[in-house]
Parts: structure tokens; C-alpha cells; sequence
């Protein structure tokens, strides 16, 4: 029958499966109860929507973002499958409605929220019918170790119980080991089958600036992604105000988003973000949740984030198409101590929690040298091991000059030793510099023979000065205070005077190297422009986000190769059959338009994802002819002749799997069953590789084109071993 990969390609459009997904797939449909955790832009959602359509009753989708419920619908009625949501936000008249398709098994897969699942009415329909799959989205929600626990998670346990032969499947993005184990025993789990993608977003570029001029930073970065979407983190209310009032003065296109707003504005403000009516928002970490958008092409850090885990999860926004997107993180010192002071206002075990976060942030923020991947992926458990990324800032910049800094390192450490190894690296500055401050005089530190040695570098250069210190181990620094004590290592080169290399000046905000982008495909910018106003037009004329209809990794694919028939169409990323019958027509008219007016023509995709497709057509169609598609219909599907089909039956047989038997083939030659006849002895006794000696053998009474279908017929005929 039908296979995974071949829904893949023929409902989604995809070549191949992301890391994880076909294992997880394959497990579901096995028959087992399955944990995935992939990181957000993963692509859980295939893991449970391929199977519902492989599987005859239904698949429940719990899921506690009634946002994103009816997005995630639309999503795949664009695809053409059949797919219902029930929550609060529907109308009496549209929710009996989607009741019904439910109850006459119209819809294969059901949205609901937990709430609703747990209602008498939904549970007495689902009991009338054949449930074969239970997905619960956002798992670790049923965790009270989780970040967001619901309590009304705790009960899907019944809903297990009540439906037993259902396989299910935990899905989520956020799962320590702890946590994972909650799921699995608060879900009852006959069979943990547990399965953890890497949280590597190999097309994230990552950098971090230091934060000088903030407004003009941004203002310069955002001008390199003209008309692209992307989202502004801000600490506080007031700075979202300030920043996108200045932005919108500017001209950028831009709105604000945070608590504080009316609900009708943020709405309106989040909907005109997700329809590409405005470009660029403007947020506090509330914004983002319930965000399907895929084409966000950068997501901007303008004040320090408080854990790397927020971090992660809020640059994981960036880039679900796959396509690459930009991540900046602008640090100063400042910003930490602002969040120092809030940790301050907190008590016992939160407190020690937040400044440890705190710490693991800015030690990764002020890292200079390592991968950022590095620190970002152990968090998550992961060693990553790559030498270089090549898409972070780190990796992709050049070796800094060093120079020999041994004096002002000695002058650095000698005053943290001589001050008692008691306090932070702004104080020590201070000493060096020899200020009045009323805290050296208290501490009479206006007495220590390290005082005022320093005042030949400034405030920024002893600071980062001590930062390459901690970085290169010879100081620690620890995590409430930020005091520093030497190391060992420290104590060692201060006796003996050895040689510290490092630099002196704070490298400037290192120009953005692009290098990253280099994967990116080289694609016509003008027509891209005019497949966007096309998407936006189709998008606006349905009510859906524009990435609904194709996403942004589609359309470049479009602007670079210039499909001209729906065959060629159909062998672009994210194309599938019901998106190719809906929407083909209108993208290739302005496609050819364009091509015929510029004198452009059809390009061959060479890139290696491509030629595994065309490597793969034929496992497609031999599928497909499998599950009892007759070679009339695939012609049709695939907009080709009769012989490429059998090209593609023949190949698939010849790797050696078994093709259905069909009168079809007998229907397409004009060959006798005598001549029939001759052809499978001679089959017999020659083999099916070359098609030569047959037809030489026949005395050429048969052509080619019979001798192939002949070579299907026998081949199809084959007992199967
Ligand atoms: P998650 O829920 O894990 O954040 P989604 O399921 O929303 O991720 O998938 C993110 C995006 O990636 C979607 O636009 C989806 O269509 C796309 N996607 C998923 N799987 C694949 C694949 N195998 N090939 C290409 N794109 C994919
Ligand atoms: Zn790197």
C-alpha cells in the first residue's frame, strides 16, 4: 500500500523527511506508543499527519494552542487533507458542523484542546468511533517540572484508558529527562519508544554584537533584510513602545506587541504580522507562542534574554522553512545588571535558579572564540562536536590578532589577589584606575599598590580584558556576585611570569559576515517579488497566512529554476498534488510570463536534494501503481508520456521490488499472446537486464516498446519469493 514517503512528496511536496521524522512515523505506525522531541520548526506535525493518513479511522490532535488550531487546519485543507478543529473560538453553527464531519468520518484528522476533550459530548462521539491515533502536542504541558504545566493535562489519562487500542504519540520541543519520563509514566506508556532529534538549526545563523548604539544597530541590520519578516525582542514594555515608535519613523513596517496592550491591538498587531501586511514586530518574550509563521527570516535579542533556554526557543522562530535566517543577540554588561537587580528581589531556591540561568547566558554571550552552537546544544544534553559551523559568528570570523598582553593581565590579576578575591571585574577596574569611587575608599583600597597602575587602558578595555581572562581559565567568576577568584592556572603565571596572549581592543561589532547565506540559492529576485504579490493576492483571497499556500522556500525554488509545466512544478520543495491542482495554474502563468519576457528558460535543479528526487520518481510511481493508481492516472499526475511511466515501473521493478499484478500492461501492446508467449521464454532463459539479446533472439519481431511492457508483464508475473 501507500507509503510514508510517498504521502510526503504527493500530499506535502517534500523530498525528503527531516531528521527523526520517518522513525517516528514508521514506530506510530508499528503500533507503538511514541516521545518526540524535536526542536520548534522540527516538523512534529508530519510525524502524526502522516500517519492519520495512512490509517483508516481517526487521529485526535490534543493540543493546548487554540491559536494555532485553525491555522494548522487550514494548512492542511491547502494540502487536501481533510482535517477539523473543536474548540471555544468556533460558532455553534461551525462547530456542529465539524461535529458532524468527525461523526461521518469525513475528517481524518480532529484539533481539540484539552478542555474540550475532557467534555462528555466529545468523548461519546469519540467512543462511536474507530480512534487510532491520540497525539498529544506540547506534551511536556502533562509535566509538573515543565515550564507551562495544565493541569487538565493530568487527565488525558483517561482518554487513554477509554480508547486502548489508540497508539499514542507525545510530541514537544522542551523536554529534560525529567520531564520526559513524566510524560511517559503519566501517559501510562506500555512501550516507552523515546526519540530526540538533535535541537541543531543547521540554517540559524547566530550572533551576538556587542550592544553599543542599539537603535543604530538595528536600524543597519534591518536594512539588509528589506520586505522580509522578522520579530524584535525587547525586555520591557516601554522599550517595545520606544523602539517600534522609532522604527515606524524611520519607515520601516513595523508594530508593537506586548501584555500591555489593548487585546483587540496586539491581535490585529500579530494577525498583520502573520498575513506579511506588516513586516517586522516589535515584542516582549509574550509574543510568539502560538506562531506558525515559517518564512520569519530573523529574530533580533535588542536586550539580553534571561535563560539560554528562552533564548533558544525564541530564536527557533526564525527559520522553520529551512531556509537560512539571521539570529542577533546585541550584549552589554549593562543589561546584565539590570537583570541582576531583578534576581535580587527574588527569594531561596528561585533566586539561586534565575542567577544561574543568568550566568549560563551572558558566559555564553561573552564568548568570543567557541562555536556558539557549543554551549547552546549542551544545554539541551547535546554534544556538538563540528569543528566549525559555519554559521554562527565565532566560526566565521577571522582569527583575531593577538598580541602579547601579559602586563596589563598581570596588573588585572595581581589587584584581584591583592583585593581579597571578593569582587567583580567592574570594581577591580576601578582600583586599577585608580578612581575615587566611595567604595574603593571604604574598602581602602586606595592603599593597594595595584592602585591607579591602570589608568593606560580604559573602563571597556580592563573589562574586556577580564572577560578574556575568564575565558582563557585564569579567572573564575562566580554566579550570584560575579566576584572573581584566580585559578590555579593564574597562580602558576603570575609566578612565573608566563606569556598571556589576547587582545587589548574590543573588536567592533565584526561586520555580519554573510558567508552563511552562501547556501542559500541563487534566485531572480524580480520574479520573486511578483510570485509574493501572487501569494499574497491567493492568501488574502481564502483568509489564510500567506505561508499556508506556499512557503517562502517554495517560491525561491520557483525563482530559481523557473518551472514551466506542472511537472516541473510538482518537483519543487513544498509542492504537492492538491497545492499543484489548486494553485499550479496561476504561479506558472507568472512564471512563464516573466521567463517569455526576459528570454529565460526552465533551469534543471542539480543540487543534490534534487537529484535524489528525480533519483526517487520512480519509487513514487511504483508506489503509487502499488496502491492501485493505473498507469492512465499517473500519466495524468505527472504530466508525462506512457513510456516514462513504464520507465519508472521498470526501474522500480529491477531494484527489485515486487510490482501488482495488472491486465494493464496486456491492454498497452498490439503484441499477440503468442508473441507474448515467446518474449517471457525468452526472458526466462536471456534474464531482464538487456533488452538486446531478446529482441535479436524474437528476430526483431517485436519492438522495443513491446519488448519493455513484455518485460514488465513477466517481471509482474513473478511469484513473489
Ligand atoms: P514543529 O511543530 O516541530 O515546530 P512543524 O511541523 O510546524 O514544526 O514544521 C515546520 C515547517 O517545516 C513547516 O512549514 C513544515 O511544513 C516544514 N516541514 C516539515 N517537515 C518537512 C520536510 N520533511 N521537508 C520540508 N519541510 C518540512
Ligand atoms: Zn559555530
Amino acid at each position: 500500500m501507500t507509503t510514508p514517503a510517498f504521502i510526503l512528496k504527493d500530499t506535502f511536496g517534500y523530498d525528503t523527511f527531516r531528521p527523526l521524522q520517518s522513525e517516528v512515523i514508521e514506530n506510530v505506525l508499528a503500533g507503538n506508543d511514541t516521545l518526540a522531541v524535536m526542536p520548534t520548526g522540527g516538523g512534529k506535525s508530519l510525524c502524526y499527519q502522516i500517519p492519520a493518513l495512512l490509517q483508516d479511522g481517526l487521529t485526535l490532535v490534543v493540543s493546548p494552542l487554540i491559536a494555532l488550531m485553525k491555522d494548522q487546519v487550514d494548512q492542511l485543507r491547502v494540502n487536501g487533507v481533510p482535517a477539523v478543529f473543536l474548540n471555544s473560538s468556533l460558532s455553534p453553527e461551525a462547530y456542529q458542523e465539524n461535529l458532524e464531519s468527525v461523526q461521518n468520518g469525513s475528517a481524518k484528522l480532529l484539533y481539540v484542546a484539552p478542555e474540550t476533550l475532557l467534555t462528555p459530548r466529545i468523548f461519546s462521539l469519540l467512543s462511536n468511533l474507530k480512534l487510532d491515533l491520540i497525539t498529544i502536542d506540547e506534551a511536556h504541558c502533562i509535566s509538573e517540572w515543565g515550564h507551562d504545566f495544565r493541569p487538565e493535562y493530568r487527565q488525558l489519562i483517561n482518554v487513554r484508558q477509554q480508547f486502548p487500542q489508540a497508539v499514542c504519540l507525545a510530541l514537544t520541543a522542551t523536554a529534560t529527562t525529567r520531564v520526559r519520563s513524566d510524560i511517559t509514566k503519566s501517559l501510562n506508556f506500555l512501550q516507552s519508544n523515546e526519540f530526540v532529534a538533535s535541537f541543531d538549526r543547521q540554517n540559524l545563523f547566530i550572533e551576538v554584537a556587542p550592544k553599543s548604539d542599539p537603535i543604530a544597530q538595528t536600524s543597519r541590520f534591518l536594512k539588509h533584510f528589506k520586505d522580509q519578516s522578522g520579530i524584535i525582542y525587547c525586555f520591557s514594555r516601554k522599550q517595545v513602545d520606544e523602539l517600534s515608535a522609532y522604527l515606524a519613523r524611520e519607515g520601516f513596517s513595523v508594530r508593537p506587541y506586548h501584555a500591555g496592550l489593548a487585546d483587540a491591538e496586539r491581535r490585529a498587531n500579530q494577525d498583520a504580522f502573520i498575513h506579511d501586511d506588516v513586516q517586522i514586530i516589535v515584542a516582549t518574550i509574550a509574543f510568539g507562542m502560538g506562531i506558525n509563521k515559517s518564512n520569519v527570516r530573523f529574530v533580533v535579542h535588542y536586550d539580553l534574554p534571561k535563560s539560554i533556554e528562552g533564548y533558544y526557543q525564541e530564536i527557533g522562530r526564525a527559520g522553520r522553512d529551512g531556509l537560512p535566517a539571521h539570529c542577533l543577540l546585541l550584549y552589554s554588561y549593562s543589561d546584565v545588571a539590570k537583570l541582576n537587580y531583578f534576581i535580587k528581589q527574588k527569594e531561596g531556591a528561585e533566586k539561586q535558579v534565575a542567577a544561574k540561568h543568568l550566568d549560563a547566558i551572558v558566559r555564553y554571550a561573552e564568548d568570543e572564540i567557541n562555536c556558539r552552537r557549543k554551549p547552546l546544544l549542551a544545554y539541551f544534553g547535546e554534544t556538538y562536536t563540528a569543528e566549525n559551523c559555519k554559521s554562527c559568528d565565532n566560526c566565521n570570523a577571522a582569527p583575531p590578532k593577538l598580541i602579547d598582553i601579559t602586563i596589563p593581565a598581570q596588573k588585572f590579576l595581581s589587584c584581584v589577589m591583592r583585593s581579597g578575591e571578593r569582587f567583580g571585574a567592574a570594581h577591580i577596574t576601578n582600583v586599577l584606575r585608580g578612581s575615587k569611587a566611595e567604595k574603593i575608599l571604604q574598602h581602602e583600597h586606595n592603599k593597594l599598590s595595584t592602585y591607579g597602575i591602570g589608568a593606560d587602558l580604559d573602563q571597556k578595555q580592563w573589562m574586556h580584558l577580564s572577560r578574556q581572562l575568564i575565558q582563557l581559565g585564569y579567572l573564575s567568576q562566580e554566579s550570584e556576585f560575579r566576584t572573581l577568584t584566580l585559578t590555579p592556572k593564574a597562580k602558576d603565571s603570575l609566578k612565573k611570569r608566563a606569556t598571556i596572549m589576547g587582545q587589548l581592543q574590543e573588536a567592533e561589532a565584526r561586520p555580519s559576515n554573510s558567508k552563511a547565506r552562501k547556501t542559500e540559492l541563487e534566485y531572480n529576485h524580480a520574479l520573486y517579488y511578483l510570485v509574493r504579490q501572487k501569494r499574497k493576492e491567493l492568501a488574502d483571497e481564502s483568509g489564510v497566512p500567506p505561508y499556508v499556500i506556499f512557503s517562502d522556500k517554495t517560491l525561491v525554488e520557483m525563482c530559481a529554476y523557473y518551472p514551466q509545466s506542472p511537472e516541473s512544478l510538482l518537483n519543487i520543495n513544498g509542492v504537492g498534488q492538491a497545492k499543484l491542482n489548486q494553485f499550479g495554474e496561476t504561479f506558472l502563468e507568472v512564471i512563464r510570463a516573466y521567463c517569455k519576457k526576459k528570454g529565460l528558460k526552465e533551469k534543471t535543479k542539480e543540487s543534490s536534494r534534487l537529484k535524489t528526487t528525480a533519483g526517487q520518481r520512480h519509487i513514487i510511481v511504483g508506489e503509487a501503481y502499488n496502491a492501485g493508481d493505473s498507469i492512465q492516472q499517473l500519466m495524468e499526475r505527472h504530466h508525462v508520456k506512457m513510456g516514462t511511466i513504464i520507465n519508472h515501473l521498470e526501474k522500480y521493478a529491477v531494484a527489485g521490488n515486487s510490482l501488482r499484478n495488472s491486465d494493464e500492461f496486456r491492454s498497452l501492446t498490439n503484441t499477440s499472446p503468442e508473441e507474448q508467449q515467446a518474449a517471457i521464454q525468452a526472458f526466462d532463459q536471456l534474464g531482464t537486464a538487456l533488452l538486446k539479446p531478446v529482441f535479436e533472439k524474437l528476430g526483431g519481431k517485436l519492438t522495443y516498446d513491446d519488448l519493455r511492457i513484455s518485460r514488465l508483464i513477466y517481471l509482474t508475473s513473478q511469484d513473489p519469493e
